[in-house]
């Protein structure tokens, strides 16, 4: 089977924004084995549309276009390709009840022109979007399918893993099987570079590496005609791989690093409590993002000021006037001030200077200190986290998030 890639955007065209939908969705295709030999992009315009739809169907059997969904006049893809298939656009009810089910819950007023986004193609498979107003379908006639999704990233690539993935797979009667492994502590780059021989021959599984700050998931995908034998081709290559990376696996279809905190917790019967500064409660609002953190935390302090340090935590006055509050010793004493005060089996701490302001040659931004403290496992550790981008601050408190997990699961393989 051969699919066609046709983004629709004349902001593409001009240059003003770059078609990272066209890679993801190739890399997606390529992965459950449909080929892909051309991809175009083409401007807000009927005719050009029409003629590049032409030019794809004659050399494919689906095209997948992104963009042009929206309810404005200038977004036309759905019309074109509906007067393309000699399809009646009708008002699809269902999806007119998720368009309105969503300006509902963000509180704001839906206004005539959206409902134009839920008006589909007679016949139409439609694609909820969870993320976004447009849902996106597919149209098919004559051997010969369109597959039209939203142009924002954040709406397409979701609709595309829950919706597009399994419509597609019902065009063979294969069964296909993914496990994502989850990786923390290592770059994309030299995942690739210790797997090349491994990904580069593997045709089934196939082997697809994402990056996302600071994480790398690696997804085995196996098609074949059963449940069981997908397992049995997949098993092997987990195995290689956890041979080769297996110290940066933190865990394998868990969904983040506090998922896997909270279940080796919970595993383990054990608590944890947490005393932040820099990150100012993004480790405790991580843990209980996860359903049923109460078994395994009980305290969070968000303690930014040198007074609370002292005062709740029994940081000593002396620690935070000779080293200062972003120091190893400054960090070990909130680990232990706050294990002691809240009871748990383990207590952690983030301080350091997120930035952009408030650095100095010897504690410049993006220098934290994170810390441990438990019956088994007292360690602080020092990160340099900046690097130069305008969007430090976050990233700096959400990789010393990343790495107060990760040390909590590097202290559990102690208990
Ligand atoms: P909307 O409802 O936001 O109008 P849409 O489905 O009509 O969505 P477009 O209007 O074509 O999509 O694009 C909306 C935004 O989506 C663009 O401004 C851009 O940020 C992003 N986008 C569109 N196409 C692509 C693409 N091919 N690659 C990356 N981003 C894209
Ligand atoms: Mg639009």
């Amino acid at each position: 089977m051969k699919a066609e890639i046709l983004c629709v955007g004349t902001e593409l065209l001009l240059g003003d924004i770059v078609n990272t939908n066209a890679a993801y969705i190739a890399k997606e295709l390529a992965n459950i084995g449909i080929d892909v030999y051309y991809q175009s992009v083409v401007g807000d315009n009927n005719d050009r549309l029409k003629s590049s739809l032409n030019l794809a169907f004659s050399r494919a059997d689906i095209v997948i276009l992104t963009g042009g969904l929206g309810p404005t006049y200038d977004d036309l893809t759905k019309e074109t390709v509906a007067e393309y298939f000699h399809k009646e656009m009708q008002m699809d009810e269902d999806s007119l009840k998720g368009i309105e089910c969503f300006f509902k819950k963000l509180d704001r007023p839906m206004t005539e022109n959206n409902k134009k986004q839920a008006m589909m193609p007679a016949g139409a498979t439609i694609f909820p979007n969870a993320h976004g107003t447009a849902p996106g379908l597919a149209v098919s006639e004559n051997g010969k399918t369109a597959i039209l999704l939203p142009g924002p990233p954040s709406e397409m690539k979701p609709m595309f893993g829950e919706s597009v993935i399994p419509y597609l797979m019902g065009f063979s009667n294969k069964v296909l099987v993914s496990h994502n492994l989850r990786l923390f502590g290592i770059g994309e780059s030299q995942v690739e570079d210790t797997l090349y021989g491994l990904m580069k021959n593997s045709t089934n599984p196939t082997i697809a590496p994402y990056a996302k700050t600071g994480e790398v998931t690696l997804r085995v995908t196996a098609s074949g005609d059963t449940y069981e034998e997908c397992e049995t081709l997949i098993v092997p290559v987990i195995k290689q791989i956890k041979d080769a990376l297996g110290q940066y696996i933190y865990g394998i279809d868990v969904a983040n690093l506090q998922t896997a905190v909270v279940q080796a917790l919970k595993e383990k019967n054990l608590t944890v409590a947490t005393a932040e500064s820099c990150t100012g409660g993004l480790v405790s609002q991580r843990i209980t993002q996860v359903p049923g953190a109460s078994e395994v935390f009980g305290c969070g302090v968000c303690s930014y000021s040198n007074a609370i340090k002292q005062a709740v935590l029994h940081v000593s006055g002396d620690t935070l006037e000779k080293y200062g509050a972003v120091s190893r010793q400054t960090a070990a004493e909130m680990a232990q001030g706050v294990r002691r005060i809240s009871g748990a089996d383990i207590g952690v701490s983030t301080t350091g200077i997120a930035g952009p302001g408030g650095g100095s040659k010897e504690k410049p931004v993006g220098l934290v200190y994170i810390a441990i403290d438990s019956e088994k496992v007292s360690k602080v550790i020092k990160l340099n986290l900046q690097r130069g981008r305008v969007d430090d601050r976050e990233n700096i408190r959400h990789m010393s998030a990343q790495h107060v997990f990760q040390m909590i699961l590097d202290a559990l393989k102690s208990y």
